[in-house]
């Protein structure tokens, strides 16, 4: 799934280049009165202090470990907003704020939780799953969520976008059994819409691809960046578009999600979600249900539920198989049967995600 992040910050290097090399200026015009969302990117709250503060939650900095734990804070600010100030467990802050409790080492919650050093096939591609190759096509987020199972992961030169994809694609080329291409990253939306000019381009040859799938955090966190160029990209693709979402919990929809999600479906895209089950933020099926139904309501259908991958420094946010099989459960005698995800799991070496 779409838990790829890096410790590092590519995103303020490859952002500000704008669409087709236009410099900010032109691009900021073209784009009218939409807020520019490299400017927002680059407002982020990043200062685990500055997040508590403007939550009026002050009195907890004593209680964050130091230097983040060693996976900085980052939250743009428009996110921040849909936060209930004064409350501490908001799911929301729950998702970003660095905890004392990922310092414990806890036995079986590792660096490479899934195996993705093993399923490395050329430089930036994960082809782990029969017709279908995925791309890193970014090692940058607009969030840093602290349960993601790459905290730690090592992109360095594993991003295809960093060789201008020549051989990702060449892979892919090569492969006439992938018929769907998977741009993840961290966030592919990361990258300049210009950037995926250049992926879209190199991929007209390949005549065997016949879906692009999106993994994507960055319409719910930043929903700026889905601004009239990168629509007009997406439009423009003759390939069947996928774009799979991220979301944990109903409030992290908000009218500038729904709008979002609004100008992606217009641009012929599927829209799905895929969620991570976490203890303390959505582990209630209550809670599910009114996730399920929000997205629905946004145009956007539940996809996955992931269990937790076992990274270390996650272990708190864990939740047992049997409550999990018991919250889907509960989901299914509440929610019409196309807005219950499917729980599953990703185990190294599987053929596909492990249903549970
Ligand atoms: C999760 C994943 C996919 C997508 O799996 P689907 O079941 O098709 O959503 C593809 N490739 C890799 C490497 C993955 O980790
Ligand atoms: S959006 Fe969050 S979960 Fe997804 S790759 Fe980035 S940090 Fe990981």
């Amino acid at each position: 799934m779409t838990q790829d992040c890096v410790q590092t910050d590519p995103a303020l290097r490859v952002a500000p280049e704008g669409p087709s090399g236009a410099t900010r200026d032109t691009w900021n015009r073209k784009a009218g009165s939409l807020a520019d969302w490299r400017q927002l990117w680059r407002d982020s709250i990043t200062d685990s202090r500055e997040l508590l503060q403007v939550l009026e939650l002050g009195h907890l900095a004593d209680r964050l470990p130091i230097e983040d734990a060693g996976f900085a804070l980052r939250v743009p600010r428009g996110f921040v907003a849909r936060m209930r100030p004064g409350d501490a467990r908001d799911p929301l802050l729950l998702q970003v704020l660095p905890q004392l409790a990922e310092l414990e080492r806890v036995p079986g919650f590792v660096v490479d939780a899934v195996g993705d050093l093993a399923a490395r096939e050329a430089q930036g591609v994960l082809h782990k799953y029969q017709g279908r190759a995925l791309l890193i096509a970014s090692g940058s987020c607009a969030i840093n969520c602290r349960y993601c199972f790459r905290r730690h992961f090592p992109y360095g030169d594993e991003i295809a976008a960093a060789g201008q994809w020549r051989q990702a694609l060449e892979h892919v080329r090569q492969d006439t059994s992938i018929n769907e291409l998977i741009l993840s990253g961290g966030d592919p939306l990361a990258l300049a819409t210009g950037k995926l000019e250049e992926l879209s381009q190199g991929l007209a040859g390949l005549t065997h691809v016949t879906r692009l799938r999106i993994h994507t955090r960055l319409p719910v966190v930043l929903p700026e960046r889905i601004d009239t160029p990168f629509v007009e990209w997406l439009r423009s693709l003759p390939l069947q578009k996928v774009v799979v979402l991220h979301a944990n919990h109903a409030s992290e929809f908000d009218e500038s999600v729904d709008a979002a999600c609004a100008r992606l479906r217009e641009a012929g895209a599927t829209l799905l979600n895929q969620s991570v089950l976490l203890r303390g933020i959505n582990d209630h099926a209550g809670v599910l249900t009114a996730l399920s139904e929000r997205m629905f309501a946004a145009g956007v259908l539940p996809y996955y539920l992931h269990q937790l991958d076992r990274v270390q420094g996650a272990a708190h946010f864990e939740v047992t198989d049997a409550q999990a099989q018991s919250l889907v459960e509960d989901m299914r005698s509440r929610l019409p049967g196309y807005l219950v995800p499917k729980l599953v799991r990703e185990v190294g070496g599987d053929p596909s995600k492990r249903p549970l």
